[in-house]
């Protein structure tokens, strides 16, 4: 017992302090650079970490002289600056074959939507003058009549995200009373987004009406007959409730709210637009058009910007002139509302579908790509993978997803690049590449990394084979 304590004061004494570790050779330039105190802070946290093995008895004298003496504190401050340097926001080579994914930003905008972004960020304008009269207006006045081209509606507007819209929509409506929702839709969507919990901020009592599986006509009626402020119905996008099931339509509900005087609201979520001259998306299978349900009747229909509509991350609420115009009286309005870079993004996409090229940008684009015109690139990245020594890769079968709970049990045959390595697990390749510059997002399946081509963006091809080149020879 002794000795085990004189070899822990032992090893106590040889960690140097803070200011001594400072001086030390590959630690002293740092500390004298621009970093200075993220660099102390590093240093720090290695030798309290350091302190606390030794505390352990997990580090002896001899094993941490040895790291000492080898530099380990320098290389151990060093790697976690360049850790801290390289977080953050940055661009990705998304290989997940997940189109929509909620984890790297969702949908790429199309390159001239980027720029359109681009120049309204980095100067200004017209954002909130009618610039013919000199006369104020409302920022998103323009992308209302997109909207109204697009989906038929009476009027449309923009908030930050769809959550915020379905947040600004029942606290107009139902803020001190109840909205009434079906049981069977009271869904969570990723990112803790849960429609009960929106409503209890929003000062809205939920009213659940029918069962999980079944709400007819009369269970909304019924529920109005204690005064209700909002008749929801929300796409259940990320899930499907099968078998015994009934759900009521939008017209169905727009025909009870018209009837018993309540505001109606549909939650689309995903987001779906005609898009004139392009080609339907119909390998999403029966996921609902903007357009159908404003045709429907509902007062409000609300839907994101970066899902399948394939733009920059927004709500969209649209409607009848009236609803709408509640909306934006609403001061919670004014907190939601979009930046003039999101709005440039905006205008620019729905541009795009009125110009009847919708089909170029890129989440459609990937959407409709079939196996057939994937596998060539297929091929060549697994050719290029598997030219490295250590190194095995196959093209075989797949699935690729829609992603962000758009076209729940939907997935798109693709050619898959499996990769294998005799001596590094899929883990761990999958870690290096994610760790590299550009970083790589793959999946592992079944042992093996899966490299999916629908995701990859112009360019992409390569950095993802320069990846595996780094892979290969470092
Ligand atoms: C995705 C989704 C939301 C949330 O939209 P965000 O744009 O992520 O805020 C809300 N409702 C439904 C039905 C959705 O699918």
């Amino acid at each position: 017992m002794a000795t085990a304590d004189q070899g822990r004061s032992e090893a106590f004494r040889l960690l140097p302090g803070v200011d001594e570790a400072s001086r030390l050779d590959g630690i002293a330039a740092l500390v004298d650079g621009p970093e200075r105190e993220l660099v102390l802070g590093l240093v720090r946290d290695v030798l309290e970490e350091w302190r606390g093995e030794v505390a352990s008895g997990e580090l002896e004298a001899e094993p941490l002289a040895q790291r000492l003496e080898g530099g380990a504190l320098a290389g151990e401050v060093a790697a976690r600056l360049a850790h801290e340097r390289g977080r953050g926001l940055r661009t990705v080579v998304n290989a997940t074959g997940v189109v929509l994914h909620t984890g790297l930003g969702r949908a790429p905008v199309h390159p001239e939507v980027a720029a359109a972004m681009e120049r309204a960020a980095a100067g200004y304008c017209v954002l909130e003058v009618d610039r013919f009269t000199g006369e104020r207006n409302e920022r998103d006045a323009h992308l209302g009549s997109l909207l109204e081209r697009l989906t038929g509606a009476e009027a449309g507007i923009a908030v930050n995200n769809n959550a915020g819209a379905v947040l600004l929509c029942l606290q107009t409506f139902a803020s001190g009373r109840a909205a009434v929702v079906s049981r069977g839709e009271l869904v969570e969507i990723g990112g803790s987004f849960r429609v009960p919990e929106i409503m209890a901020r929003a000062g809205v009592s939920l009213r659940e009406v029918g069962t999980t599986n079944r709400t007819r006509a009369a269970d909304y009626e019924r529920a109005t007959e204690e005064g209700a402020g909002l008749l929801m119905k929300v796409h259940t996008s990320n899930y499907r409730v099968v078998g015994f099931t009934h759900e009521v339509d939008p017209a169905e509900l727009a025909e009870i709210g018209r009837r018993t005087r309540t505001t109606t609201a549909f939650d689309l979520g995903s987001g779906l637009l005609e898009a004139p001259g392009a080609e339907p998306l119909d390998m999403l299978g029966p996921e609902p058009l903007v357009r159908d349900a404003v045709a429907s009747g509902v007062d409000v229909v609300t839907f994101s910007g970066d899902k399948l509509l394939g733009g920059p991350q927004a709500g969209l609420l649209v409607g009848r002139a009236e609803a709408i115009d509640a909306l934006r009286r609403n001061p919670i309005y004014r907190a939601l509302r979009c930046d003039k870079v999101t709005l440039a993004g905006l205008e620019a996409t729905l541009d795009l579908y009125l110009a009847g090229r919708a089909d170029e940008l890129p989440a459609r684009r990937m959407l409709r790509a079939t196996a057939t015109t994937l596998e060539p690139a297929a091929a060549r990245i697994a050719a290029a993978i598997g030219s490295h020594a250590g190194f095995e890769a196959e093209v075989a079968p797949g699935c690729s997803q829609p992603g962000s709970g758009s076209a729940p049990g939907v997935f798109l045959d693709t050619p898959i690049v499996r990769v294998r390595h005799g001596e590094r697990s899929p883990d761990e390749l999958a870690a290096a590449l994610r760790a590299g510059d550009p970083p790589v997002f793959a999946r592992i399946h079944e042992e093996r990394l899966h490299l999916d081509p629908r995701t990859l963006l112009e360019g992409d091809e390569e950095r993802l084979t320069a990846a595996f080149d780094r892979l290969a020879s470092g």
